[in-house]
């Protein structure tokens, strides 16, 4: 049940090559099985074998429609230690984000950047397990901003802000966190020890600070009740 990218559009697909010995040699996939598939630019769905000999495996594809978009949040997260972004992936994704930017923030781990903290393969999967929980089929996108802090609010954080509004979660502000959707958001969530100060300064500046009352989450936990406030 492994995702084996095809191309978009094709409701016959034919695969001759590494997807083939995958499907052949890892999978052990038989004609009339089933298989999980994916398409570049999003979609995933399931596939029917219907011929399958050492030279090529013919597939009948049936991409299924997404549910309506529950929510339109961009989720900027100051990366966290590995399960914790693993959660927050899956529970976020599973809620309807369908744009994480994960950078860098003073108490954010530098190893957390490595490959070992950011293993595409478990990002992919996380990914999936949210779609599928919620019957989703839209794959977000997820960029990674490794660069300083500072640069990453003055360059990137325009881009992924533009047109809606951007609010940062920061315990103890002042407003409190809406509790109906607000239209398109980019929301920013901080790291397991929180910004520093400088951090809460920059960022005040560009977006508006909200609390989520007096009990200080986890940060897959505070995501969570985030985005079921904005959520309809
Ligand atoms: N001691 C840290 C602080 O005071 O900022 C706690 C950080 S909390 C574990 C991680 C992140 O989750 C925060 O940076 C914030 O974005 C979000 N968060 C957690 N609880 C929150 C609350 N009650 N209100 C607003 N944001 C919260």
């Amino acid at each position: 049940d492994e995702l084996a990218p095809i191309d978009a559009g094709s409701q016959r697909a034919v695969l001759s090559d590494r997807r083939l010995q995958h499907l052949r040699e890892v999978l052990r996939a038989r004609v009339g099985d089933e298989v999980g598939v994916g398409v570049e630019g999003g979609a995933i769905g399931r596939a029917t074998i219907v011929a399958l000999d050492a030279h090529a495996a013919e597939l009948q594809v049936h991409l299924a429609e997404p549910p309506p978009a529950a929510l339109d949040v961009t989720l900027a997260l100051a990366l966290p230690r590995p399960p914790t972004l693993r959660k927050v992936l899956q529970q976020a994704t599973a809620l309807g984000v369908k744009r994480f930017a994960l950078f860098r923030a003073e108490r954010v781990e530098r190893s957390y950047f490595s490959s070992h903290g950011l293993h595409a393969s478990a990002i992919a999967e996380d990914l999936r397990l949210g779609l599928e929980q919620a019957r989703d089929t839209i794959v977000p996108t997820v960029e990674v901003h490794p660069e300083h802090f500072g640069r990453f609010v003055r360059e990137r954080l325009p881009a992924l802000s533009e047109g809606r509004t951007l609010l940062v979660a920061h315990p103890g502000a002042p407003t409190q966190c809406p509790r109906t959707p607000i239209g398109p958001t980019t929301l920013i969530v901080g790291p397991e020890g929180g910004f520093i100060p400088a951090e809460v300064a920059a960022l005040a500046s560009v977006a508006q600070a909200i609390d989520l009352g007096p009990r200080i989450l986890r940060v897959e936990t505070a995501v969570v009740a985030l985005l079921a406030r904005l959520s309809p």
